[in-house]
């Protein structure tokens, strides 16, 4: 076996039962190494008001990964991403697609939640943006999908409007990404669901 298809490689290795394969002396190689790195982080100062590092979940050989912006109150409590309101309407979103949310990987832009929801800091966001880049570095997915502007605009180090961007097909990093809303923006602006129905339609062409 070559290293010309790195995911694959990554997957063999991992059904080998090795966990531990280092891209570079930086980089953790491994979701649940990553994970661990992240649990205590302090790198900007989100760390001295949350109560749990939210650091995603879902299946590590995902082919397909949502990216959200920050955990809010319940995702603080419970340690994991997309758990309240907009959690649910995500996983009706997901089930458009033909798929189960275990089936795809959750996660956000920054790992903490800002306190009473505030939009993430570009500080923030450039502290804490190491450990989505590891992710989809790891996970390798055949499409990213971005929930809402924040991760868009992270993603990309841009301001744009989600009005704008979303279900503009593009590329992160040789990645296909599909931005689309943030299920909390649907919750509050019902007469857009359809577009996001649209987007999961064409997420489930995409994946075929
Ligand atoms: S938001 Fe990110 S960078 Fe900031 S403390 Fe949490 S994990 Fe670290």
């Amino acid at each position: 076996m070559g290293m010309r298809d790195p995911r694959r490689f990554m997957n063999a290795l991992k059904d080998m039962g090795i966990d531990t394969y280092v891209f570079n002396k930086e980089s953790a190689s491994t979701l649940p190494l990553l994970q661990k790195q992240a649990k205590d982080c302090k790198k900007c100062g989100l760390a001295a008001t949350r109560r749990h590092v939210v650091f995603g979940e879902g299946d590590s050989k995902a082919r397909l990964v949502f990216v959200g912006e920050a955990p809010g109150e319940e995702e603080d409590l419970q340690g994991r991403p997309f758990v309240g309101r907009a959690g649910k309407l995500l996983d009706q979103l997901i089930e458009r697609i033909g798929l189960r949310r275990d089936e795809v990987y959750i996660c956000n832009i920054l790992k903490c939640r800002p306190p009473h929801n505030r939009d993430p800091e570009p500080g923030e966001v450039s502290a804490c943006k190491d450990y989505l880049l590891g992710q989809l570095e790891i996970i390798n997915p055949k499409i990213i999908c971005t929930l809402g502007r924040h991760a868009y605009n992270a993603l990309f180090e841009v301001d744009e409007r989600i009005t704008r961007i979303r279900g503009n097909l593009t590329k992160f990093k040789g990645t296909l990404l599909l931005p689309t809303y943030h299920p909390s923006f649907l919750l509050r602006n019902n007469e857009r669901t359809k577009e996001a129905w649209e987007d999961m339609e064409r997420l489930k062409q995409l994946l075929h």
